[in-house]
């Protein structure tokens, strides 16, 4: 890792507010209809069940650090939460094992390769690269506390509710259909094992994560779990502190660099913020300080990340000033006619 010399060294933090509520409630709803006409993309078909979804679903969520929550259309309908759930138990193993062990066992880089490559962990010598492709976020799922795969699960599920301010349920359909599929993410577990980066079973591993792949959520939790990212790890609705703020900076750190797979650079581009996508069409996206956008909609691009879900947030992020990399001139140019 790199040694940047600032340990002990207090975080100053500094962030903006977001715009007025009523103007929220009309930007959320005009986000809804500027994309709901699009049928762009194909919903996934690798995990068979999920090929049945009904396209057509479309709900977006903003919730803000303060608690209010702004819905459009089927925001509060449910689906896997998928890999957006390597986010989640990502910040739940940080906080057990903090910032410099969890950066060295699992790392921080973006592969540049797709969510379920074989090839990214052969390149890097074994090691996992980051926990939002699938190697790393098995890794991360080894490291959870709890001595049998049982506790290791209660752990994640009761976590991911603690987020989401509600008690989240496994997808048992789901969860069966990716089981008898999911030979790939089995041969991945069993690669790490061969490197020696997990020690557990691989097979009881792989079968956690497929389970924390299943749990149900809505556009309207992923919201409410993204801000609490962005409340420095305190849930805004029940206000409950799930995860330190030290966590949350770095867990938004990762998912700035890799949530949207071999497309986080143009993610970033486009949105400049930090996001965490799933299969099933889900897609949260945290402005720190402010609070975080839920999205749901079935049809993916090749990269697997939900197309209306992708142009609803960046049309958020762009009326609500959320870009952290945006900003305008304090005003002191001497080469511009003042007006
Ligand atoms: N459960 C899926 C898998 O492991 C999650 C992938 C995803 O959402 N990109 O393949």
């Amino acid at each position: 890792m790199l040694d940047t010399n600032v340990e002990g060294v207090e975080q100053t933090v500094s962030t903006g507010r977001l715009p007025a509520r009523g103007s929220v409630d009309a930007v959320v709803a005009e986000a809804y209809e500027r994309n709901r006409g699009s049928s762009d993309g194909a919903v996934a078909d690798y995990i068979p069940v999920l090929a049945e979804v009904d396209p057509e679903l479309f709900g977006i969520c903003v919730a803000e650090v303060d608690g209010a929550v702004h819905d459009a259309g089927d925001s509060t309908v449910e689906f896997s939460i998928q890999s957006i759930s390597k986010a989640f138990v990502y910040a739940l193993v940080c906080e057990e094992f903090g910032h410099a062990e969890v950066g060295e066992r699992v790392g921080v880089n973006n592969t540049g390769l797709a969510f379920n490559s074989v090839v990214a962990i052969e390149l890097n010598d074994g090691h996992p690269m980051n926990p939002m492709v699938n190697a790393g976020a098995i890794a991360t799922t080894a490291l959870m506390p709890g001595t049998t795969s049982a506790e290791k699960w209660e752990h994640i599920r009761t976590g991911l509710s603690a987020f989401a301010g509600r008690n989240l349920e496994l997808d048992g359909v789901v969860y069966r259909s990716e089981a008898e599929t999911n030979q790939r993410n089995q041969a991945i577990a069993r690669l790490l094992q061969s490197y020696g980066r997990i020690t557990e079973d691989p097979l009881e591993i792989v079968d956690i994560y497929t389970r924390q792949c299943a749990l149900r959520v809505s556009a309207h939790d992923l919201a409410v779990m993204g801000a609490t990212l962005a409340d420095g790890g305190v849930n805004p609705v029940t206000r409950e502190r799930v995860v330190s703020a030290e966590v949350c900076r770095d867990t938004l750190a990762v998912l700035a660099t890799n949530g949207l797979y071999e497309r986080s650079g143009e993610w970033l581009f486009e949105i400049g913020l930090p996001g965490k996508s799933g299969v099933a069409g889900g897609i949260v996206t945290i402005a720190p300080g402010k609070g975080a956008i839920g999205t749901f909609s079935p049809r993916l691009d090749r990269a697997g990340n939900s197309v209306r879900g992708q142009r609803a947030t960046a049309y958020l992020s762009r009326t609500l000033g959320l870009n952290i990399f945006a900003s305008s001139s304090a005003g002191n140019a001497n080469n511009e006619e003042q007006p």
